[in-house]
């Protein structure tokens, strides 16, 4: 199957409010560009460096997504065209996403990383945290000297466990909706320029069906599009 069938196949699958982000880490531009001529403007990639060559080798209509985990030290090298940073976990992180965009003029969108699955290797935030954080941006935003004017939160993201069992990541994934649902109503009611919830990322090749039916409105998928990773 070639990646253009691939892609449309999916596309087809998933209503039209939902954005696919075509996740191309490891693959070369050849395939991109291919995923590209194929009508596909959104990629996700999980490494800056990486992330940073594709941009630089591709058409400039592309938004590039950062879905992985995200160093502190790397963020200055994306700054200045990252569309939307996924995996963020920390108010550490924040700050310098803060300090970069700022430099670069820009605004950058971000989603905060909830954690979801069983597996204690996943990346990301409690809901204490994740309130903790929004309290934190929304005392900033309204205060007399608004100290986060660079970044928005626009979101979550999550990744459920990696199990065969359906019931589990359906659980996973409806927890993380409970959670956005939440959020969004506790802080969507004052108007901040720093948190405006409206995008859920979740669900990947193996699960993204049932993340849509749990009210993912984002959905980040490689390997059903690009083929395997070896
Ligand atoms: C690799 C990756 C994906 C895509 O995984 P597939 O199973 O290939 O669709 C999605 N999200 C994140 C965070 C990833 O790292």
């Amino acid at each position: 199957m070639s990646i253009a069938t691939n892609l449309n196949s999916i596309k087809k699958n998933i209503p039209q409010q939902v954005t696919l982000v075509a996740v191309s880490k490891t693959k070369p531009v050849s395939d991109v560009m291919e995923a590209y001529h194929a009508g596909q403007r959104i990629f996700g990639e999980n490494k800056i460096q990486e992330m940073t060559e594709k941009y630089e080798q591709m058409p400039k209509d592309i938004e590039w997504h950062m879905i992985g985990h995200v160093q502190t030290n790397k963020v200055k090298y994306m700054a200045p065209f990252v569309s939307l940073i996924h995996g963020v976990d920390s108010l550490k992180l924040l700050q310098e996403i803060n300090k970069q965009a700022a430099k670069n003029n820009r605004v950058i969108p971000c989603l905060l990383q909830m954690h979801i699955a069983e597996e204690e290797t996943k990346f990301g935030l409690d809901e204490t945290e994740l309130n903790d954080i929004l309290n934190l941006l929304l005392d900033s935003a309204q205060s007399d000297n608004p100290s986060f004017k660079n970044i928005k939160v626009v979101g979550l993201m999550g990744m459920a466990t990696f199990t065969e069992n359906q019931n589990q990541i359906q659980k996973e994934f409806q927890h993380l909706k409970v959670l956005f649902d939440t959020s969004k109503k506790h802080f969507g009611s004052v108007t901040c320029d720093t948190i405006d919830l409206n995008i859920l990322s979740m669900g990947m090749s193996g699960d993204y069906e049932l993340a849509i039916s749990c009210g993912s409105t984002m959905v980040r998928i490689g390997s059903s599009i690009f083929g395997h990773r070896s």
